[in-house]
């Protein structure tokens, strides 16, 4: 069988496509949420889900979060998310990566695909051998690699904007930051804290990271359930998403979370509860879009000033998110909502 390519009906979504290829073994979903800002981008996520019902949802959350993440970075794009479904250790090969460029090429430019969970820059280059809508790439002109360091400035950045507006300075020296979560991100991000002159905690789950930044960094090692008993004046969650929940949030001592995990509150009202405990939350979505404007380079074919810029845009961004956060008295999560919900409104009405 060749490709096959079902249009799914799918409210408030531009389009829900599922793509087959049985010769391949693909089936995958790619959702367009917005285009109002440009084609929409977002990367491509293997996971073996229990259900198609189960990857649909999965599918549709992350394309809507990606409009908003995309919007805020100012990247003239539009939000989308592909899933591919099945076991990336199992099922993945060349042939089931070139279909799934295939399928992504059959929206004309519409969604522009990258690396996420269960995907490498090697895999994403099968696909590029199908499409010409596959960023992410280690080689040719504009290939962008490795978003993780992009990432890591983008967190610091803001980071400081953040410090600046709770401590009254943007002076690290001295200040306990915890990093939670020592991977690509989170190790790039605790170098530079270092080089800033903070008073660096971490944790992880991977001992040989931990002793990396000890003996590296200089850092102070702690066990990964001792973060929320830990004295400290920033919080940096850098694992796994649900790190502020119901459990975690009323023992936090920090006074200012930035980080680059996804979705790290457990549900929206965290936010609230967060702001109620004088804590600043610095929207994960917003902190992070390092990764996708590093991807975005590649989509514009710009170089590194265009990444930057965007950088400092973000900076500028969570700084107005502040002060409006605090004139009106919402979260900061709701004035970065808004703050997008007013782009997209714009961009529709022109
Ligand atoms: P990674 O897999 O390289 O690192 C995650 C680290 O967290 C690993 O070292 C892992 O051992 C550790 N970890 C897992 N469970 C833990 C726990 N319970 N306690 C402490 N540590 C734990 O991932 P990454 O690329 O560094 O990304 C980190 C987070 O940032 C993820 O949530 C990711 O979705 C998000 N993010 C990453 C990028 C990027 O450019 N890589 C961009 C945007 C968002």
């Amino acid at each position: 069988m060749s490709l096959k390519l079902t249009e799914l009906e799918q409210p408030d979504f531009e389009r829900l496509v599922l793509a087959e290829d049985s010769d391949a073994g693909l089936r995958a979903l790619i959702c367009v949420h917005s285009t109002a800002l440009g084609p929409a981008a977002g990367g491509c996520r293997m996971w073996d889900y229990a259900s198609d019902d189960e990857a649909v949802a999965d599918v549709t959350r992350l394309a809507r979060g990606m409009t908003y993440k995309n919007a805020m970075a100012d990247l003239g794009l539009g939000g989308g998310k592909s899933v591919i479904i099945g076991d990336a250790r199992r099922d993945k090969t060349p042939d089931l990566m070139r279909a799934f460029g295939r399928a992504v090429e059959s929206l004309q430019g519409s969604y522009y695909t990258a690396e996420d969970v269960g995907i490498s820059t090697e895999d994403m280059a099968f696909a590029a051998e199908e499409t010409r809508y596959a960023v992410g790439l280690a080689g040719g002109d504009h290939g962008s690699g490795d978003p993780s360091p992009w990432t890591a400035e983008g967190v610091f950045r803001c980071l400081k904007v953040g410090a600046a507006h709770v401590f009254g300075s943007d002076d690290l020296t001295g200040r306990k930051v915890l990093v939670q979560g020592l991977g690509h991100v989170g190790m790039s991000l605790a170098e530079k804290l270092k080089d800033a002159g903070a008073h660096l905690i971490v944790t992880d789950i991977n001992d040989a990271a931990l002793e990396d930044a000890s003996t590296r960094l200089g850092a102070e090692v702690i066990a990964p359930d001792q973060v929320f008993q830990q004295e400290m004046d920033i919080f940096a969650p850098c694992a796994l998403g649900g790190a502020l929940n119901a459990g975690t949030v009323p023992q936090l001592t920090a006074r200012l979370v930035c980080g680059a995990a996804n979705n790290q509150l457990s549900t929206p009202e965290m936010a609230r509860v967060l702001q109620d405990r004088g804590i600043t939350y610095l929207p994960d979505y917003v902190v992070n879009a390092g990764g996708i404007i590093s991807a975005a380079g590649e989509i514009h074919r710009r170089g590194e000033n265009y990444r930057r810029a965007r950088l400092d845009g973000i900076a500028g961004r969570v700084q107005e998110m502040l002060q409006r956060a605090d004139a009106e008295g919402r979260t900061t999560n709701e004035i970065a909502n808004a703050m997008v919900d007013q782009m997209l409104d714009k961009a529709n009405a022109a």
